[in-house]
């Protein structure tokens, strides 16, 4: 096992699970929250989001030129 695949997949599960967790969030802020505050939680959902895609794609990369 590759350790630079394993640390790829975890970053990948790490920011993927945070990226799930924001989004339980954002959807209990809904109707219960004020404008800004709700607007706060889905950047930090979106942000989550971007994170985990760059983390896919450098799984990716990585398995592709490293072939493991
Ligand atoms: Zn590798």
């Amino acid at each position: 096992m590759c350790e630079e695949k394993t640390r790829l997949t975890e970053v990948y599960g790490d920011a993927t699970g945070k990226f799930s967790h924001s989004v339980n969030e954002l959807q209990e802020k809904v109707g219960k929250s004020s404008i800004e505050e709700y607007e706060r939680f889905r950047r930090a959902s979106e942000e989550w989001r971007v994170h985990s895609e760059q983390a896919r794609l450098a799984l990716e990369q990585h398995v592709a030129a490293h072939k493991c």
